[in-house]
């Protein structure tokens, strides 16, 4: 785990870091205190399991941290640029090319193929639109669905258009992953596949925040932080001497 620096190393700055992070929505007898102080931080390398009940907070942290969504108090600095200080033009480019987001519900633009979606936000960032379709590709490719490429969302199954959403996250070197439920709509060895190649990117030095309800999954994980009412309740640490999964893919 690279979270852990030596004394004499200067210390490593995590990517994210969340302080004292509130989120209250509505006001007066309506009011739902989503996230009520969080504090956390994930260096360079780190895969972090949120787990936690429904309606505990899992989704509010995510979107928090994302840059989706605005905090109520405290801060989300994503490697070094306190997002809740930042101008909307600020927060935009470091989505764009600092954060991959992997939404629950997919996201998929209906309109694009499989391969359009994926490569859409490197074209938004610059990228020439045949550099950005072979980046798309690969990820596809790695994702097993190179042959789904020029599909559009609804001629695909739940499963793969989860995988593409997938994908669309971790093109371009995203330093930042999150990931909300990203296995949700795969069958197990799927889901596995899934798993490896968020642990691959976290070793490639990205750091991971996955949202699961599936202990399988937050095997893979450095850290298990467990959310309850809106609150971080216990963090879990994984020993470096258990093994991890093993899975064909990606590995
Ligand atoms: P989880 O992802 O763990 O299921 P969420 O973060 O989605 O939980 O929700 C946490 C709490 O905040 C829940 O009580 C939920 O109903 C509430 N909540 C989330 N988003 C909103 C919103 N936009 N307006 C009102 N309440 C919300
Ligand atoms: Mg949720």
């Amino acid at each position: 785990m690279s979270s852990q620096n030596t004394s004499s190393a200067p210390p490593t700055p995590p990517v994210l870091l969340l302080e004292a992070l509130t989120r209250v929505h509505g006001s007066g007898a309506t009011e739902v205190h989503a996230l009520r102080g969080v504090d956390l931080a994930v260096y360079p390398g780190e895969l972090v399991a949120v787990m936690g009940p429904s309606g505990s907070g899992k989704s509010s942290l995510l979107t928090l941290a994302g840059g989706l969504d605005v905090p109520t108090s405290g801060r989300v600095v994503v490697e070094g640029t306190d997002l809740t200080a930042a101008s909307r033009k600020q927060v935009a480019a470091l989505r764009r090319r600092g954060i991959g987001y992997v939404f629950q519900d997919y996201n998929l633009i209906p309109a694009l193929t499989a391969a359009e979606n994926v490569a859409l936000p490197r074209e938004l960032d610059g990228v020439g639109r045949r550099p950005a379709r072979r980046e798309a590709l690969a990820l596809l490719a790695e994702m097993g669905l190179d042959r789904l490429a020029d599909r559009f969302p609804d001629e695909m199954s739940g499963g793969q258009q989860q995988r593409v959403a997938v994908a669309r996250a971790l093109v371009g070197d995203r330093r930042l992953v999150l990931a909300d439920e990203p296995t949700g709509a795969l069958d197990s060895e799927t889901g596995e596949g899934v798993l490896a190649l968020l642990r691959n990117r976290c070793d490639a030095g990205a750091a991971c925040v996955l949202v699961t309800h599936e202990s399988r999954f937050a095997a893979w994980a450095d850290r298990v932080v467990l959310v309850r009412d809106g609150a971080v309740v216990d963090i879990t640490v994984r020993s470096s001497a258990e093994p991890l999964p093993t899975v064909g893919t990606a590995r």
